[in-house]
């Protein structure tokens, strides 16, 4: 679909589905499979143990991606066209929702590196027409506090409402990139910072939204000095969600039920607001409800592009997760 505004609002969420293959473990224990692809916007529940269903049996999206599909086909695909359209000043926000071990930081880690390796491929292309400038950051909400990930200093860092840019994180580190290769260098630092967490704060990653941020400056250079101006800025974010088994945890009671409260809010209020956005509403949209949704708000909604991949465990030991999955993805329709 295009990039140059002529979606309506409700249009703008792109919704797909990514399947990924048993594992080693599942295949040695006999889990078995309890979905079937059907093509590439249907997907099937097969209902093996003959019991009865309560849920409809087949599921359309967008895109359905079976268990044969490549990181790089859903990229080309589901995630693309998205994360390009920052280089018409479009914000974007690319998110990958799941349970745990379903696939999201797989698949994300694939999009992210894609769609870096075509942002500059385009920059080259038009480098004699526009100049360029790229920066970096990145961050992770745990808790709803939120850390730096291209810092050694954890103190959480505060959410500023700016009259011009919206929210904005106070003191994040934002890094000009000099090419490709210091985008990975520094997606390392961030890799190495999650791990950092993750010993001292017990698995982490299942517990926290981690944002890549990547933004585009451009302007054309006909008018460089003029006065005139043709700037676009915009940026594009790979929203890698925590698990989202954490969003039903506060079904049950006590000690756990406080923890999965904080743990989600950020995850039950992004689904409020794409359920609001997915729906073209013009009322109210609870942005300011999480901190996810705060540092999102100008990327989510309003002229910018979503995509949302929904990963999803095969296993039939994981059908309630998968359910729920295919339950917020069809919300977000
Ligand atoms: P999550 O981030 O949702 O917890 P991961 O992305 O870490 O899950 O995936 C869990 C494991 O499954 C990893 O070892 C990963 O390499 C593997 N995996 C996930 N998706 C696929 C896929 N589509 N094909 C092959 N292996 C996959
Ligand atoms: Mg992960």
């Amino acid at each position: 679909w295009d990039t140059q505004g002529s979606r309506a609002p409700e249009e703008r969420i792109f919704v797909s589905i990514r399947l990924r293959p048993l594992n080693a473990k599942e295949t040695a224990t006999n889990d078995f499979s309890d979905w079937e692809y059907i093509n590439n916007t249907t997907i099937l529940f097969k209902n093996c143990l003959g019991e009865r269903s309560t849920y409809p049996n087949a599921y359309t999206f967008d895109r359905v991606f079976g268990c044969d599909c490549s990181t790089k086909q859903v990229y080309e695909e589901a995630a693309k066209e998205v994360a390009l359209s920052v280089i018409n000043g479009f914000n974007a926000s690319i998110f990958a929702y799941g349970q745990t071990s379903s696939g999201k930081t797989y698949t994300m880690g694939g999009i992210t590196q894609y769609s870096t390796a075509d942002i500059y491929d385009y920059m080259e292309k038009h480098h004699k027409e526009r100049e360029f400038v790229l920066k970096f950051s990145a961050m992770e909400i745990y808790n709803e506090s939120v850390r730096d990930l291209l810092s050694t200093d954890s103190t959480p860092l505060r959410l500023l409402d700016d009259p011009d840019r919206g929210t904005v994180v106070e003191k994040l580190t934002e890094e000009t990139l000099k090419d490709q290769n210091h985008l990975l260098e520094l997606l390392s630092v961030c890799e190495a910072q999650r791990q950092v967490g993750e010993t001292s704060l017990n698995e982490t990653s299942s517990r926290s939204h981690q944002i890549l941020r990547l933004t585009v400056e451009s302007s054309a250079r006909q008018f460089l000095g003029t006065g005139n101006s043709s700037n676009l800025s915009a940026n594009v974010n790979f929203v890698d969600l925590a698990g989202s088994e954490r969003a039903s945890q506060t079904s049950s009671g006590g000690a756990r039920l406080k923890e999965g409260c904080h743990i989600n809010r950020s995850l039950l209020t992004l689904g409020k607001v794409i359920r609001n956005l997915s729906k073209g509403r013009n009322g109210h949209v609870p942005y300011r409800d999480s901190k996810l949704t705060r540092i999102l708000q100008n990327s989510l909604g309003g002229n910018s592009r979503t995509a949302i991949i929904c990963t999803l465990s095969p296993a039939h030991s994981h059908i309630e997760q998968s359910r729920n999955t295919l339950l917020f993805a069809s919300c977000a329709k």
